[in-house]
């Protein structure tokens, strides 16, 4: 199967707790390889466009003050059925709700503060890359 594509983000409460290379590990070992990456301190609008379908949830104003609340690293990952893959092992929004050995099961601090962020389709995935990254700036 040809390889494919999809979008994370590393949150602010993994790279205040200093885990960028601890997540990262973790998507690589689930067999999905970081083909662009940048760190980030995103701007209230950014994280407001970039989450505007969620907003009319009652979490939306919180998750976005959390999400500029620090740096994130934004990476496109690449692998045979990324995006699935890249949800697998991230596990569920909550982490009390997650796998054991999954992302947020190990590493996330709650709902809110669940350490990454991975396209849910591969529509959404070509809309989130092209949200942060140039053609030019992904390397396969
Ligand atoms: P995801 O696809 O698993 O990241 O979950 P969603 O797309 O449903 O939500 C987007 C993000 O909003 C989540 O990753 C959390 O950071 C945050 N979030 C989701 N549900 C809640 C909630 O009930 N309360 C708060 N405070 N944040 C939430
Ligand atoms: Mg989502």
């Amino acid at each position: 199967m040809a390889a494919t594509r999809t979008f994370s983000i590393i949150k602010p409460d993994a790279t205040r707790r200093n885990l960028t290379g601890a997540v990262t590990k973790m998507l690589e070992d689930a067999g999905l390889r970081v083909v662009a990456s940048k760190r980030i301190h995103m701007t209230r609008e950014q994280a407001e466009g970039f989450y505007a379908v969620h907003k009319e949830r009652p979490f939306f104003n919180d998750l976005v003050s959390f999400m500029i609340s620090g740096p994130v690293v934004v990476q496109v990952l690449e692998g045979e059925n990324a995006v699935q893959r890249n949800r697998d092992i991230m596990g569920a929004t909550n982490p009390a709700n997650a796998e054991p050995g999954t992302i947020r099961k190990e590493l996330a601090e709650s709902i809110e503060a669940n350490s990454v962020h991975g396209s849910d389709s591969e529509e959404n995935a070509a809309i989130e890359i092209a949200f942060f990254f140039k053609p030019e700036e992904i390397v396969g």
